[in-house]
C-alpha cells in the first residue's frame, strides 16, 4: 500500500448516488452526487468501493467487478501493483461496511439507511470467500487488457529451452488424429452422436477407424456443447450458462493405455471425482522449476488402481508410468482418454481443478493453463481447425450479401449447432427457443437427418423420373386432411406455395382479383408481396395493387369490431363490400387467401364463424378460397393438425412450407381434384427441385415422427398450460394487455395502458433482447411489433414452459417498464 498513488477520491459510487440517462438500453452514468466521503487517499480505493457495491446481489460477482474494472481503467490508467491488492480492498470495504453498519445501528436504531447494504454486504461476503485471490487477481488483470496470469510468460520462456519431455502416452508406431470437438464440429455431428455414453463411445472409436488413426488428440481452447445439459447448468449474471471452454489436451485412446509422467515432479494431491462428466480418479503433480517458481500438471479420467497405493509428496520420475486410462465406467461416464491440463496457479485446490471454462473469462483460464502442445512437438496440430469469428462473419455479410438482409436481436447470435428446442452458439451456450416452428419436431432430429443422409447418399433427381418416395410422402399427407384435398403439388417454399395457389386460383376463375386479410404476409415473390398487406403497406411498400383487396385485420383485442359478440360475423361482412366493389369495376373474384391464425398481424386468432362467412362469399362470387398454413400447420394449433379446421372450414387449396421439411426447403400445394384438372390446362407446372427424392424421405419422416413421439397432444396440453401461465402472468404485469394463441402459436400483446391500449413497442423489443441475453430467444411481431410471438419447436416440454414463464417474470420484475 505505501507504494501506491495517492489522490483526492470521491470513494462513494453507489447505485444511490449516481444519475443515468434515460437510454434504457445502454444507459450511461451522467452525475454522482453525494460528496461526504471525498478523502485524500490511495487511488485505488475509489475502485474497491464500486466494485464493493456494484457486486452486490449478482450471483457472479468477479464478473460484474470484472465490468467496473474495464469501463474504470479505460479512464484513468490502473497499474499493476494496484490491481494486485483490490481484491482484498474490495473484501475490506466489505468488512467496513457491515461493521460500520452495526455501530451505526447501534448509535441511531431508527435510521435504515445506515444498513441498507448491511444485508447485501454479508451476501456478498459469503461469495466472496469462495473465489481464491490470485483467480480475482487474474481475472482483474483480464479486465484491463494485460496477460491475466503474470507467471505466463515466465513459463513460455522456460518451455523454450526444454526439448526432451517424454511422450504422455506411447506414440511409437502409432498415428494421431486431430479430433474437433467443438460445438459447430462437423466431426463431432448431431447431439445423438453424444448424449449417450456407449453410442459417444462408437462415434469417437469410428472418427478414429474411419480415418486409420490409434489415439486421438486435440481439445484446448475448444468450446464444446459436451457440458450444455441441464445438469451442469448453472445461474449466472445473464441467466442459464454452462463451462464449454475446454482447459486441457484430451488424449483419445484405449482403457488400460499408459500413462507417463512426461517431466519429473512431486505428487501435489489426488482424488476420486465422482459424478457424471466429472474426472473420475485424478493426479495433480507438482513440478519445481527453481524457488519462485512452480507449475502443475493434471491427469484426469483414470482408471481406480492408478490412485490406489499413491502418497501425496511421493516423487515421480520422468518417464515412469503414473497411471492408465479408465473405462467409462468409472471416469465420469466419457469414452476413455486422458484429460492432461498444466496449470500455473493451483488455485489453493487439491485433486480436482476446473477443466473446462465460462466462455465470458475463458482468456483468463487458458492464461493460467497453458497449451498442454507446448509439451509435446510429436503432438503439435497439423492444421487450423479455426472457423470465422462472428464480427468478420458481420463484415463480410454486409460487403457481399443484400443489404436488404436482416438479423435478430441487438447484438446478433452466431448459432452453430441446434437440437430438440435448443440453439447453441458459438460459445457453446444454449439457447431455449420458443421461435424455430421450422424445426418443427425439434431441430436436427437425428431420424429426420437420418432420412435425408441416407436419401442423397443413393439418388436425387426430379419428377420427371418415377420414384417411389414420392407417393409415399403424397398419400400420409393427403391422410391428414379431408378428403376433398386430394391432389398435390410439392415445391421448395412457402412464398412458391402461395404463389401457384394464386396462379391456380386466377387459372380456375379465370379472373385477377385477389381477397387478403390486412397485415398478411404470404411470402417474397411477386404475386405474393402484392396480397401481402404487411409488405405493400410496410416500409418501402407501394400500397394496394389494383388486383388486390383488403379485408380489415379480425383483431378481438384492438380491432374495429373487438367489443363485439358477433365479431366474427361483423369482420367477415367486409368481404361482401369489396366482392361488390371488384363487380363495379366490371371485374371477378379470383380468390381469397388467408391464414388460418394470422402470424405477421400479431398472432391473431380468427373470431368465430368468419372464415365460414368469407368462403361462402367468395365461392358465390366465383374465387377460391387458399388456407395459407405455412405456419401454423401439421400439429401445431393442439387441438387440430391444421388451423383452418379450428374454424370448421374446408378450403379449396391449402398451402403449406416451413415445418413440412423442419428446416429443408420443401413446400406444398393441394387441392380438390377439380382445381387441378382446371389448373392442367395444357402448360407443364416443373418444379426442378420440388418432390425430389430426399425432400419427400424428410417430408415423410416429419410426419412419422410428429405420429409416433405425439406432437400434436404435445403442443395442445403443453400449449394450453403455457398459455394458462402466460394469463397468471398477466394478473401480476399490467404491461400485458392480451394473450392469445391456440397450442404452441401463442402471442402476449404489450400495452402502456390497458385502457387506451397504446402499444408497448419499445418495450416489447427491448424484453425480447432482454430474454435473449439470458438464453431465451423471442421474436415480436405484429402491426405495432408490440406482440411477443411463441412458436417453438413441437417438443417443447413443461419444463420448458416453467422455464420461460420464470424468466419472463425475473424480466419484468426488473423494472424496466419504469427504466423506459
Ligand atoms: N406464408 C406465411 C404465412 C409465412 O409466414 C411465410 C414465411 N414467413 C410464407 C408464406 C413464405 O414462406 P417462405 O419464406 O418459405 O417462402
Amino acid at each position: 500500500m505505501p507504494h501506491l498513488r495517492k489522490g483526492i477520491n470521491y470513494n462513494d459510487a453507489h447505485e444511490h448516488n449516481l444519475l443515468v440517462d434515460n437510454n434504457y438500453a445502454n444507459s450511461n452514468i451522467i452525475g454522482v452526487i453525494d460528496f461526504g466521503d471525498a478523502i485524500y487517499t490511495h487511488k485505488i480505493n475509489e475502485l474497491a468501493i464500486a466494485c464493493a457495491y456494484a457486486c452486490m446481489y449478482a450471483p457472479e460477482p468477479l464478473r460484474v467487478a470484472s465490468h467496473v474494472i474495464k469501463g474504470y481503467h479505460k479512464y484513468f490508467r490502473l497499474q499493476e501493483n494496484e490491481v494486485e491488492v483490490l481484491f482484498s480492498l474490495i473484501s475490506a470495504r466489505l468488512l467496513i461496511t457491515v461493521s460500520s453498519a452495526a455501530w451505526n445501528r447501534h448509535q441511531e436504531p431508527d435510521n435504515e439507511y445506515h444498513s441498507i447494504s448491511e444485508q447485501p454486504a454479508w451476501d456478498l461476503l459469503e461469495k466472496w470467500r469462495e473465489i481464491a485471490p490470485s483467480l480475482a487477481h487474474y481475472t482483474f488483470r483480464s479486465a484491463c487488457g494485460w496477460e491475466p496470469c503474470p507467471n505466463l510468460p515466465e513459463f513460455r520462456s522456460w518451455i523454450n529451452t526444454q526439448s526432451d519431455f517424454h511422450p504422455i502416452v506411447d506414440l511409437q508406431n502409432k498415428k494421431t488424429l486431430d479430433l474437433d470437438l467443438s460445438v459447430g464440429s462437423l466431426m463431432l455431428g448431431n447431439n445423438s452422436n453424444f448424449q449417450e455414453i456407449d453410442i459417444f463411445e462408437i462415434h469417437i472409436k469410428r472418427i478414429l477407424e474411419d480415418n486409420e488413426a490409434d489415439i486421438g488428440v486435440g481439445g484446448y481452447g475448444e468450446t464444446r456443447p459436451l457440458y450444455t445439459s441441464d445438469a451442469f447448468q448453472t445461474e449466472g449474471n445473464d441467466g442459464a450458462q454452462w463451462r464449454t471452454v475446454h482447459l486441457g489436451l484430451d488424449i483419445w485412446s484405449d482403457t488400460g493405455t499408459a500413462v507417463y509422467a512426461p517431466l519429473a515432479g512431486v505428487v501435489h494431491s489426488f482424488a476420486n471425482n465422482v459424478g457424471d462428466c466429472n474426472y473420475g480418479p485424478t493426479i495433480i503433480l507438482e513440478h519445481r522449476i527453481d524457488e519462485s517458481f512452480r507449475f502443475y500438471t493434471l491427469y484426469g479420467h483414470l482408471s481406480l488402481d492408478s490412485i490406489e497405493s499413491l502418497q501425496v509428496g511421493d516423487s515421480i520420475e520422468k518417464a515412469s508410468i503414473i497411471a492408465r486410462i479408465g473405462s467409462h465406467k468409472v471416469n465420469g461416464k466419457w469414452p476413455p482418454h486422458l484429460h492432461f491440463q498444466i496449470m500455473l496457479d493451483d488455485l489453493g485446490m487439491q485433486g480436482d481443478f476446473p477443466g473446462v471454462a465460462y466462455p465470458h473469462n475463458y482468456d483468463t483460464w487458458l492464461s493460467i493453463c497453458p497449451n498442454p502442445r507446448l509439451l509435446f512437438v510429436e503432438l503439435e496440430k497439423n492444421e487450423t481447425l479455426g472457423q470465422l469469428n462472428s464480427i468478420e462473419i458481420s463484415d463480410i455479410r454486409k460487403q457481399i450479401l443484400g443489404p436488404s438482409l436482416s438479423v435478430s436481436y441487438d447484438q446478433p447470435l452466431h448459432m452453430v449447432r441446434g437440437f430438440g428446442q435448443y440453439l447453441y452458439d458459438i460459445n457453446g451456450r444454449r439457447y431455449l427457443d420458443t421461435v424455430n416452428n421450422v424445426a418443427h419436431v425439434g431441430h436436427e432430429h437425428p431420424r429426420v437427418v437420418k432420412a435425408a443422409q441416407k436419401q442423397i447418399g443413393l439418388l436425387n433427381t426430379n419428377t420427371r423420373y418415377l420414384h417411389s418416395n414420392i407417393v409415399k410422402f403424397a398419400e400420409a399427407l393427403l391422410e391428414t386432411l379431408p378428403p376433398e384435398l386430394c391432389v398435390i403439388h410439392f415445391m421448395n417454399s412457402g412464398s412458391e406455395a402461395n404463389e401457384l395457389a394464386i396462379r391456380m386460383a386466377k387459372t380456375y376463375s379465370r379472373a385477377q382479383d385477389m381477397l387478403a386479410i390486412e397485415v398478411g404476409y404470404h411470402g417474397n415473390t411477386g404475386a405474393c408481396i402484392d396480397v401481402s398487406s404487411y409488405k405493400f403497406e410496410g416500409k418501402g411498400g407501394k400500397g394496394t395493387p389494383e388486383h388486390t383487396h383488403i379485408l380489415p385485420i379480425p383483431d378481438t383485442y384492438r380491432g374495429l369490431h373487438a367489443d363485439s359478440d358477433e365479431s366474427g360475423i361483423l369482420y367477415a361482412n367486409y368481404i361482401d363490400s369489396s366482392i361488390e366493389y371488384i363487380h363495379e369495376q366490371e371485374r371477378r373474384v379470383a380468390g381469397f387467401i388467408g391464414e388460418s391464425i394470422i402470424s405477421c398481424g400479431g398472432q391473431v386468432v380468427l373470431p368465430e364463424g368468419y372464415l365460414k362467412q368469407v368462403y361462402k362469399s367468395v365461392r358465390k362470387a366465383g374465387g377460391l378460397c387458399i388456407a395459407d398454413e405455412v405456419q401454423v400447420g401439421f400439429g401445431r394449433v393442439g387441438s387440430q393438425f391444421w388451423g383452418f379446421q379450428l374454424q370448421g372450414v374446408v378450403p379449396d387449396i391449402v398451402t403449406m412450407g416451413k415445418p413440412i421439411g423442419n428446416g429443408h426447403g420443401l413446400a406444398a400445394v393441394v387441392t380438390t381434384r377439380e382445381v387441378a384438372d382446371t389448373f392442367a390446362n395444357g402448360m407443364e407446372y416443373f418444379n426442378t427441385f420440388g418432390g425430389n427424392p430426399v425432400s419427400c424421405a424428410i417430408g415423410y419422416e416429419v410426419l412419422q415422427v410428429i405420429k409416433d413421439e405425439k406432437l400434436q397432444k404435445n403442443a395442445f396440453e403443453v400449449g394450453n398450460y403455457l398459455k394458462d401461465r402466460l394469463i397468471d402472468l398477466q394478473q401480476d404485469f399490467s404491461i400485458i394487455g392480451d394473450v392469445r394463441g391456440e397450442g404452441f402459436f401463442l402471442g402476449f400483446e404489450l400495452v402502456k395502458d390497458l385502457e387506451t391500449l397504446e402499444p408497448a413497442d419499445l418495450e416489447a423489443t427491448y424484453l425480447a433482447n432482454r430474454m435473449r441475453q439470458r438464453g431465451i430467444l423471442m421474436s415480436t411481431d405484429g402491426p405495432h411489433h408490440n406482440v411477443i410471438k411463441i412458436k417453438p419447436p413441437m417438443v417443447f416440454s413443461k419444463a420448458n414452459a416453467n422455464y420461460l414463464i420464470e424468466n419472463l417474470r425475473f424480466v419484468l420484475n426488473e423494472d424496466f417498464v419504469a427504466i423506459i
